[in-house]
């Protein structure tokens, strides 16, 4: 894997004392929004900071190489790549949230080159955990469309990378408030990619209700837990215990991806649900879990949405403590209390899935 690496000591190794590696790259700062848009230039900044203080406990920071357009188009039809490479070089509106800034392109080709890249790192054995924090998001970016502060699908094009490099099977858990439609359309007739979306139901975009299930070869392959807003640390808690975790153990993923996205923080001012900062992390160690039983440990995290800028910060600390081996999942706070979000959610779900997975 040819990287350049950001800010190593002089002696310029891994510190595989440290299972996590954190893809980043300061061009992250190059995509521009309009005043007052959400998905804006501070969110880097706090990337950034994340990224220093992984450092400065010895971890490894590499910045990420540009993804190929052979990449993108096992995931992109050519016409969509084509239109977002001739915004270079000019500020344009894709859709009402959606905007482009002369340096959008080579930006959103670095962030999907940054998912490229943690999957490279974890199958070659050079490390375990990537974390890939970038902007812009990309889960709600179809394969002819450009959406929802998001152009290229970065996960969609990580599995897609993954499968072409000879996984078998891959699993995407999906923990952003809003559903991850982008990714689930890829590969939504595809049985070799589990995707799992919780998800604020109903709300933006729309999709990711309890009946969408894949179809053909992909039926059961699709698995949504659409949450009523308000929902807790108790909530996520037991929709992922009973439904999604079971699900991911029988799968018996090759590797887990995760998009991250952590605007079901409490504050987030987009997402309505209640989420802390310290369950983020007890997620993410659940999951990163499985994949030590599944998958020798192999898990790549890429950031999605959170506009709360000290909820962004918090929770992408817990996530890298999780995906690092700070804390196991026991170590982080367990959640107590009524679970009547969730207790919905299993209802809906089940009889959805129960005869493709044992709950
Ligand atoms: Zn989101």
């Amino acid at each position: 894997m040819k990287v350049r690496e950001v800010g190593l000591k002089a002696s310029g190794r891994y510190n595989h004392a440290m299972p996590l590696t954190i893809f980043t790259s300061p061009r992250f700062a190059d995509h521009l929004t309009p005043p007052g848009h959400p998905e804006r230039v501070e969110r880097f900044e706090v990337m950034q900071v994340v990224a220093s203080e992984f450092r400065r406990r010895g971890g490894t920071v590499v910045e990420p190489r540009r993804v190929t357009d052979e990449e993108i188009t096992r995931v992109h039809v050519p016409e969509h790549l084509s239109l977002i490479r001739e915004t270079a070089g000019r500020a344009t509106m894709l859709d009402p949230d959606t905007f482009t800034s002369p340096d959008t392109y080579d930006v959103a080709c670095i962030a999907a080159g940054a998912a490229v890249t943690a999957v490279d790192h974890v199958l070659e054995g050079t490390g375990k955990r990537g974390l890939a924090m970038v902007r812009p998001p990309g889960h709600h970016a179809e394969r002819n469309r450009a959406m929802g502060f998001c152009f290229f699908n970065n996960i969609a094009i990580a599995a897609a990378h993954a499968r072409a490099r000879g996984l078998g099977r891959v699993a995407i858990v999906d923990y952003d408030v809003h559903h991850g439609n982008g990714t689930q359309w890829t590969f939504y007739e595809d049985p070799s990619v589990l995707f799992i979306s919780s998800h604020q139901f109903p709300y933006y975009p729309g999709t990711g209700a309890a009946d969408e299930i894949g179809k053909a070869a992909g039926s059961g392959f699709t698995v949504n837990l659409p949450l009523a807003a308000g929902a807790t640390d108790a909530d996520f808690e037991a929709a992922y215990s009973r439904i999604a975790f079971p699900i991911l153990q029988q799968f018996r993923p090759e590797l887990i991806l995760i998009s991250a996205g952590f605007d079901a923080y409490m504050d987030d001012p987009l997402g309505g649900m209640r989420l802390t900062a310290s369950y983020f992390g007890r997620l993410t160690a659940g999951i990163a879990a499985i994949a030590d039983d599944c998958c020798s440990g192999r898990v790549v995290a890429v950031t999605e949405g959170g506009y709360d800028l000290k909820g962004l910060a918090d929770s992408l600390r817990e996530v890298t403590r999780a995906l690092n081996g700070d804390a196991s999942r026991d170590e982080f706070a367990a959640p107590t209390g009524a679970t009547p979000r969730a207790d919905a959610t299993l209802q809906a779900v089940t009889p959805q899935i129960a005869k493709y997975w044992k709950l």
